[in-house]
């Protein structure tokens, strides 16, 4: 859409303008060039409640066509907004105290239809909106009209988020990728260095029955300043279902067959527990997926449900029929819910995801409400960044990772999807799915564009080795990315 057309749009049509904060992904991507606003370095996140200061740096020529207008106005939509009920000096809403004697809804009191000015003042070649208070958790939009005589229409856009969440950080993080320590095509560096190019905040290398992999990676990068965190993990298949062992402290598979007695002893009180109507096979595969995860539980792990519905050769024959694991097995863990997550986007099982959402939301009627968690399941750096999750989160530490995971503050990003969709499908609770669109509009592109930067020169001490004037660099790339999102939430990071 060129700024044409757009523009026309929003000052035509409060509606229009709503629903493009609402699914505005690609939308906000073209438009953030054309909003005639500079957005590098600004506060674009505020907290509901509290009085904020909201500066809008005009582009220069904008800011000359402001110096020589005849009128200028700011505007601030957003969703039940009310802004000018209640606030001193702010003009009062038309409706004024007196409740509408006829019942009948008038054009001025749809809160997206705002007619309310905002006070501002233009001090250094910024728009300053002093003491604004955002009413509720949502995207708001200010239109800045220029009467320079012809009417010009500029566009910001902010989120104001909950008390509540203000502290947390939109982490992006892949925690299923494989390397050659098992079967991926890519050493665990080049993993690392690609999740960080795809502009991950926290990655962990998850190589089948191999804990090393991301022990390997984060010796490998131990004292690099760099803006990402190596975690660990494993995928762990005792059966074949696939089982995630994220940030235990240690290798389950080797635990398992160093400890073969026992993890036999935990196999065999979980099957005496499961519903006898079900078949010896079922019982088998459901007994030895949940001791697996209890084991991860022991060890400080998150246990999670790798792609339920991925689909495998009934045999080794090249041509044998592909299938899913029988709905027995899946639907007994599901709803004994021993895991502590569901993996429901996989790069590699895609067709899966359809299954297992509306598996979920099946279960969610039952009263059983799963976190969930997306991810590549690469295994090749080409696969990598297609799928995973944001993660809400204070720090990309495990503690406040699990947190986010078991809080359901994740939302999962998926646009490996073969069926082309012009725009990533998100999955989550709505609240964050929400503030995910603004972020991936407005905040991830520049994030993404600063980690790659950062990648570059990691890649090239990765080949060229820690090099003074190299670490150099890396540093200064990394705290790029910092200073990028401090000033992004308006607040520095503690990590
Ligand atoms: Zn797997
Ligand atoms: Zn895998």
């Amino acid at each position: 859409m060129n700024r044409k057309s757009f523009i026309k749009g929003t000052a035509l049509c409060g509606i229009a303008l709503h629903a493009m904060l609402r699914n505005s992904l690609a939308a906000t991507k073209a438009t953030e060039k054309s909003m005639g606003v500079s957005l590098d370095k600004v506060q674009r996140v505020f907290e509901v409640g509290k009085p904020s200061r909201v500066v809008i740096i005009p582009t220069e020529e904008v800011m000359k066509k402001i110096n020589s207008a005849k009128r200028v106005t700011v505007k601030c939509h957003g969703d039940n907004f009310g802004l000018g009920h209640d606030q001193p000096g702010m003009p009062k809403n038309s409706s004024g105290k007196e409740f509408p004697k006829d019942w009948k809804i008038r054009k001025e009191d749809k809160p997206y239809k705002s007619n309310k000015e905002i006070p501002f003042k233009i001090e250094d070649g910024k728009i300053i909106i002093e003491d604004l208070v955002f009413k509720r958790e949502d995207g708001y939009a200010f239109v800045v009209k220029v009467y320079a005589p012809q009417r010009e229409s500029f566009l910001f856009t902010v989120y104001a988020v909950d008390p509540s969440i203000r502290k947390l950080r939109p982490l992006k993080g892949d925690t299923h990728i494989h390397s050659t320590v098992s079967d991926g095509k890519n050493t665990p560096e080049e993993v690392g260095a690609r999740s960080l190019e795809t502009g991950c905040d926290f990655q962990s290398l998850s190589d089948h029955r191999k804990y090393d992999g991301s022990l390997k990676l984060q010796s490998a990068f131990d004292g690099l300043p760099i803006s990402i965190k190596i975690l660990n993990a494993e995928e762990c298949h005792m059966s074949d279902v696939h089982v995630h062992s994220l940030f235990a402290d240690r290798g389950v598979t080797p635990w398992i067959i160093a400890n073969k007695d026992e993890f036999d002893e935990m196999c065999k009180k979980i099957y005496k527990e499961l519903p006898e109507d079900l078949d010896e096979y079922s019982r088998k595969h459901v007994a030895i997926t949940e001791a697996e995860f209890a084991v991860i539980q022991r060890f400080g792990g998150l246990a999670g449900f790798d792609h339920p519905y991925w689909r495998h050769r009934c045999d080794s024959s090249k041509n044998s029929i592909m299938k899913y694991l029988p709905f027995s097995i899946l639907d007994t863990i599901l709803k004994r819910k021993k895991y502590d997550y569901v993996e429901v986007a996989n790069g590699c099982a895609q067709e899966s995801t359809d299954l297992i959402v509306s598996t979920l939301s099946d279960l969610r009627a039952e009263g059983i409400d799963a976190p969930i968690v997306g991810n590549s399941d690469a295994h090749t750096v080409k696969g990598q960044g297609k799928v995973f999750s944001i993660m809400f989160s204070e720090k990309p530490e495990v503690s406040y990772l699990k947190d986010a995971i078991l809080g359901h503050k994740t939302v999962v990003v998926d646009s490996a999807s073969d069926l082309e969709l012009k725009r990533p499908m998100l999955i989550g609770k709505r609240r964050f799915i929400l503030y995910a669109y603004f972020l991936l509009g407005s905040y991830f592109p520049r994030h993404e564009a600063l980690c790659a930067a950062e990648a570059k020169i990691l890649k090239q001490i990765i080949k060229e080795g820690r090099k003074p004037e190299l670490m150099e660099k890396l540093a200064k790339a990394s705290k790029a990315v910092k200073e990028h999102r401090a000033a992004f939430f308006g607040m520095a990071d503690d990590f």
